[in-house]
C-alpha cells in the first residue's frame, strides 16, 4: 500500500543561511511530487532531509504517519537516485543491483529473483552482465534505478536524475520513471531546476524560494494561475505590465496600464482596489487571430523580429508606447525577419493573470 510523506515545520540552516526554512508539506500516497526552484533554494537539503542524510533542526519527517526524522537511512524505507549514477565500476549490472540485498543478507535465491525482477521493470535484463562502463549514460540512469528499486521501498527519493542525459533520453527517461512509479505505487520526491521535466510527469510541485514554499499545486494550476512574479516568471516565459488595480465586479478584475485598461477573470487572492500590480501575460495567450467582436484586452503594435521554429514562431512585439512583448503564435502565418508587420493582439480575460508587483530587488 502506497504510503504519504508529511514534512512538518522543517527548519535546516547552515550557519547563517536557512537552506530549509519552516516548510510543511504532505505527499499524497502514490504520488509524484516535484521540488522545483532556482540553484540554491533548499531542495537538495530538503531530499537529503527525508532521505536522512541530513539532519533537520528541527521539525518532523512522517512517513506512513511514522515518525522517521531521527531513523538512520536504511531503516526510512526510502531508495535514492542521484544525479552521478554512483555505480560500482567494478562490479556487473547485476552485481551491482544486488548489492544492496547482500548487504541485507537475503537468501542467494531470493537476490537473484529480486535482481531480475528490478532490472525487468528498468528493461535492463540483457545488460544483467556488463560492466557500467561499457553502458550509455541512459542505461546506467536505469541501473541507478534498479538499484534503488531493488529494496522495495516504499518511497522513491530522485535528485536532479536524468541531468547528465542527452535531451533525447531525458525525455524518454521521465516518461519511465512516471510509469515505474505508478506501477509500483511509489509515493516519489523528484528534485529538478528543469521547468518542462516537472510540468511533463509531476503529479503536483512545489517552487521553492529562499528555502520556503513559494507556491504549491498541479503543474496546471501553477503555470497558469501563479500567484507571485517569481513563480510566473520561473516557470515558463511571461511579459509583465505594470498597471494599477482599478477594482471589478463578478471576479472580473481591471486593471489601468500604459497601454490600456485591461479585464481579468484570473486575478490573485487578497487584491485591493489602488493597489500597485502587475499583469502576467505568457506569450501563447497573446493571440494574433480576428478577435471576437466583444473582445477586450487589444494591444495595437509591429511584428519587428520573429524566430521561425516550423510549428510555432516566437514573434517581439512593439507596443505603441515602446514596450516590446513576447508573443508565441501556433501555426504562424506570419513571420517578421528583417521587416516589420503590423500587427494587433487580443487577450481572452481568463489568461489575464494579476499580481502584486513586487520590488525588482527581492529574490
Ligand atoms: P542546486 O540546484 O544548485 O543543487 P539546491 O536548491 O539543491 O541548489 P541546496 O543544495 O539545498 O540548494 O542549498 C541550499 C543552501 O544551503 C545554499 O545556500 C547552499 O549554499 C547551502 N548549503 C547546502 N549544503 C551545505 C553545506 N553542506 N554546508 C554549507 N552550506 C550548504
Amino acid at each position: 500500500m502506497a504510503v504519504s510523506i508529511q514534512l512538518q515545520n522543517l527548519v535546516k540552516s547552515f550557519g547563517s543561511v536557512r537552506a530549509v526554512d519552516n516548510i510543511s508539506l504532505t505527499i499524497e500516497p502514490g504520488e509524484l511530487f516535484f521540488l522545483l526552484g532556482p540553484s540554491g533554494c533548499g531542495k537538495t537539503t530538503l531530499l537529503r532531509c527525508v532521505a536522512g542524510f541530513a539532519e533537520p533542526d528541527s521539525g518532523t519527517i512522517l512517513i506512513g504517519g511514522r515518525d522517521i526524522t531521527h531513523l538512520p537511512p536504511h531503516r526510512r524505507d526510502t531508495g535514492m537516485v542521484f544525479q552521478s549514477y554512483a555505480l560500482w565500476p567494478h562490479l556487473s549490472v547485476a552485481r551491482n543491483v544486488a548489492f544492496g540485498l547482500e548487504m541485507r543478507k537475503l537468501s542467494k535465491a531470493e537476490i537473484s529473483r529480486r535482481t531480475d525482477e528490478a532490472l525487468a521493470m528498468v528493461k535492463m535484463q540483457p545488460y544483467a552482465a556488463r560492466k557500467p562502463a561499457r553502458l550509455s549514460g541512459g542505461q546506467q540512469q536505469r541501473v541507478a534505478l534498479a538499484r534503488a528499486l531493488v529494496i522495495h521501498p516504499q518511497c522513491l527519493l530522485l535528485d536532479e536524475p536524468l541531468s547528465n542525459l542527452d535531451a533525447q533520453l531525458r525525455l524518454e527517461m521521465r516518461t519511465e520513471i512516471r510509469r515505474i512509479c505508478k506501477e509500483s505505487g511509489l509515493t516519489a520526491i523528484y528534485v529538478t531546476h528543469d521547468q518542462k521535466e516537472a510540468l511533463s510527469v509531476a503529479d503536483r510541485l512545489a517552487v521553492l524560494r529562499n528555502g520556503k514554499v513559494e507556491q504549491c499545486g498541479t503543474p496546471r494550476e501553477v503555470y497558469a494561475r501563479p500567484t507571485s512574479m517569481f513563480t510566473a516568471s520561473f516557470i515558463g516565459e511571461t511579459n509583465f505590465i505594470h498597471g494599477i488595480l482599478e477594482g471589478g465586479e463578478g471576479g472580473r478584475a481591471k486593471v489601468r496600464t500604459e497601454l490600456g485598461l485591461f479585464v481579468s477573470e484570473a486575478s490573485a487572492p487578497g487584491l485591493r482596489t489602488g493597489d500597485r500590480v502587475v499583469l502576467s501575460l505568457r506569450p501563447e495567450v497573446l493571440r494574433l487571430d480576428e478577435p471576437p467582436a466583444s473582445a477586450t484586452n487589444r494591444i495595437r503594435g509591429i511584428v519587428h523580429d520573429t524566430i521561425y521554429l516550423g510549428e510555432m514562431a516566437q514573434h517581439q512585439l512593439r507596443t505603441e508606447n515602446g514596450t516590446n512583448l513576447k508573443v508565441f503564435d501556433v501555426n504562424p502565418r506570419l513571420i517578421a525577419r528583417d521587416t516589420e508587420e503590423r500587427a494587433d493582439v487580443w487577450i481572452d480575460p481568463r489568461d489575464v493573470v494579476v499580481l502584486p508587483a513586487e520590488e525588482a530587488d527581492r529574490s
